[in-house]
């Protein structure tokens, strides 16, 4: 080596070991380390004379991430393909800690591929961070279906259960019920008690119907301002009319005071029932106007009463 190569050679080197990166090489033929950059030690705990093989590199991986890295790598490189992974690297103290490993192929005169020289980076705070926002983003998929006020479901929510349950309904012949509930006199609730104190009476009346209902694929939403809604799955109109009744019990038990109601000085409900076998024939939104009409006509019979078919 010249006095020039020999300075340039330790310029590059003193260069790649002051990096956060760590540099290494890898001779193909034999398939050990040429070269690892000392920082490995700082973030594994493994010296960089205790790599000698690439089995030692594939040893000190997470067995999740083992094979197909290892895999994916021996492929790409036997093509001559410069090629990066994501892996979980095994600490000297049995941690691990992400990598990013980052493959450039080198190959001789003939075109054959000589060896493979790379770059580790720790990218541990990007994962946290895309798992925080994975997180955050499940959440939010919550949320989005989830009633802000109430905490039941919201009418987006409905709207996907009621489509899946008519399919359902539609596909297996059976009966689906939705019963439509509304507040009595909530304008006058309101006025009277303050708005705040409105908010908390919805909150209860929620709390309160959300029990009201046995089996797991029975659905309770908020469909709008004081408005509720179940969907029934696999009930027929007289078990419908029956929580229809227990709903309505259920709200007069609680005698939330509503001195401005017209029934009596109490919070109450009038509620639509309807009930349908779907067939080709038949519409989801139809229907649910069909329960909406009912529920008028509950208003129209005095209120704190359940109108069906008849
Ligand atoms: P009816 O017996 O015919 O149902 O009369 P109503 O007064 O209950 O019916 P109306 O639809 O006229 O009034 C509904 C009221 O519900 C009006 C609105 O201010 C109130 N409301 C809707 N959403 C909320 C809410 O989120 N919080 C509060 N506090 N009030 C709400
Ligand atoms: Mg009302
Ligand atoms: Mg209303």
């Amino acid at each position: 080596m010249t006095d020039t190569a020999r300075i340039d050679h330790a310029v590059y080197k003193t260069l790649l070991e002051s990096t956060k990166a760590i540099p290494w090489k890898i001779d193909w033929k034999n398939m050990t380390f040429a070269y690892i950059g000392p920082q490995i030690e700082a973030l594994l705990g493994w010296s960089s004379s205790s790599w000698v093989s690439a089995q030692d590199w594939a040893d000190r991986m997470h067995p999740e991430d083992r094979a197909w890295v290892v895999n994916f790598c021996v492929a790409q490189s036997k093509d001559g393909t410069d090629h990066e992974a994501d892996y979980r690297a095994l600490t000297k103290d049995g941690n691990y800690v992400w990598i990013r490993d980052v493959v450039h192929v080198m190959r001789n005169a003939d075109g054959e591929v000589e060896a493979l020289i790379g770059f580790m980076f720790d990218i541990s705070e990007r994962k946290k961070t895309e798992a925080k926002l994975i997180d955050l983003q499940k959440e939010l998929e919550t949320l989005s279906f989830k009633d802000g006020l109430t905490g039941v479901a919201n009418r987006r929510m409905f709207d996907s259960i009621m489509a899946a349950e008519w399919a359902n309904a539609k596909l297996n012949h059976q009966p689906l019920s939705v019963i439509m509930l509304d507040i009595d006199y909530f304008k006058q609730y309101n006025d009277h008690y303050g708005h705040i104190q409105g908010d908390d009476c919805l909150k209860r009346v929620a709390n309160i119907l959300s029990s009201a209902t046995r089996r797991s694929r029975d659905f309770f939403a908020r469909f709008g301002g004081e408005e509720f809604i179940l969907v029934l799955p696999e009930t027929d109109e007289l078990n419908a009319i029956n929580i229809a009744e227990r709903c309505r019990t259920l709200i007069c038990k609680e005698k939330i005071p509503h001195e401005k109601s017209e029934v009596i000085p109490m919070i109450t409900v009038s509620l639509g029932v309807g009930t349908v076998i779907p067939t080709d024939k038949d519409d989801p939104i139809r229907f649910i106007e069909e329960v909406d009409k009912r529920l008028y006509q509950a208003k129209q019979r005095g209120r704190n009463c359940i109108a069906n078919s008849d």
